[in-house]
């Protein structure tokens, strides 16, 4: 079968190549690909910068936002051939450490996990893969296509459940929320906040393409500075990673407020001066600065269902471009007006 395979820390060298059917070991369900959605981490593994091949072995199947069709749900008596599913992407340390030991490899503490098509196992960017029932996530069937959107959504759902939790430390009524930075996880971390009945406030840099519209018609605001966004928010999702957004973020949020940082970036700010300063801030507001990454089986269930019950029309612009596997090198080239780009292996 083919695959979109890369030598992990090697620039350049991913490839489409015929590599063996799926291993059993992997998991008695076996699925067929029908996308796989491209994100940064993707980039950065195949610029030679991340990622790890499975044990023994020299190259990695790319891919962790996957959506497939079952092909054989071998003894799952929940499965059945034809539903759709998403895989986890992440499996717990082998030790394991407390908090994998409870499900909550999203929190594990000694970094020993392992993640599909990252850390030491093979992804989805395959004709075939083979999961264990307990990670195949079923999808509403009416989603389709959008089905491959529910990766990142668990990324923002698990980052709406720790704002929740830090926030409730108190009593808390939050009303207005900013979300900075409108890709994929920002627009889905926008989504969300309308969903809880929310004022959702959208910063992004650019003012043309898709973004401001798709905020509009989430009946959220756009902003592409941060200083005209005019009001304090309650919480700010920060999805950049950017440093002076960061920094503009811990400065306008309100008091008692909650900033969660999903996006991983570098640079900015240099000395500790500035760091200073926002601690300052923080003490003094009662702010907390929460820390979010990847998602344990709640947020996937949760995830599946804000989907579930989002606009499809919506959702439906948010996979800007469709690439067959062949063009792979043409889908992790993003281009400015391009959302979320998806490797598609088979009709729906
Ligand atoms: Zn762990």
């Amino acid at each position: 079968m083919q695959a979109i395979t890369v030598k992990p820390m090697t620039p350049g060298s991913a490839r489409l190549e015929d590599i063996p059917e799926p291993d059993e070991r992997e998991g008695t369900v076996l699925v067929e690909a029908i996308a796989v959605g491209v994100c940064g981490t993707d980039v950065e593994i195949v610029e030679g910068n991340y990622g790890w091949a499975p044990p023994g072995k020299t190259s990695l199947v790319l891919g962790h936002e996957s959506l497939g069709r079952v092909v054989d749900p071998g003894a799952s008596a929940a499965l059945k051939k034809g539903d759709l599913v998403v895989g986890i992407v992440r499996r717990p340390d082998p030790v394991p450490c407390p908090n994998c030991a409870v499900g909550e490899w999203d929190m594990c503490r000694n970094g020993q996990y392992t993640e599909r098509g990252i850390k030491e196992h093979d992804g989805f960017m395959s004709e075939r893969w083979r999961i264990e029932p307990e990670y195949a996530m079923k999808i509403d069937r009416s989603l389709g296509l959008l089905g491959v959107l529910l990766e990142p959504t668990t990324v923002v759902a698990k980052a709406w459940e720790q704002v929740v939790a830090v926030g409730q430390r108190a009593f808390w009524e939050p009303r207005m929320v900013l979300v900075t930075g409108a890709g994929p996880i920002g627009l889905l971390a926008a989504m969300l906040g309308t969903q809880r009945g929310l004022e959702v406030h959208v910063l992004d840099r650019t003012d043309s393409g898709p973004k401001p519209q798709l905020v509009r018609s989430l009946g959220a605001t756009y902003h592409t500075a941060m200083a005209d966004i005019g009001f304090e928010p309650d919480i700010v999702i920060e999805c950049t990673g950017v440093g002076q957004v960061i920094a503009d973020s811990i400065h306008a949020v309100a008091a008692g407020g909650v900033v969660c940082f999903t996006g991983v970036g570098s640079g900015g700010a240099t000395g500790l001066q500035p760091i200073a300063n926002a601690a300052a801030r923080g003490v003094l507001k009662n702010n907390v600065l929460v820390g979010s990454v990847n998602a344990n089986k709640r947020h996937w269930y949760k995830a599946g269902e804000a989907l579930a019950r989002a606009d499809r029309t919506w959702l439906a612009q948010l996979v800007s471009r469709c690439e067959c596997p062949a063009n792979f090198a043409k889908a992790l080239a993003r281009t400015p007006e391009d959302i979320k780009v998806v490797i598609q292996f088979a009709d729906v």
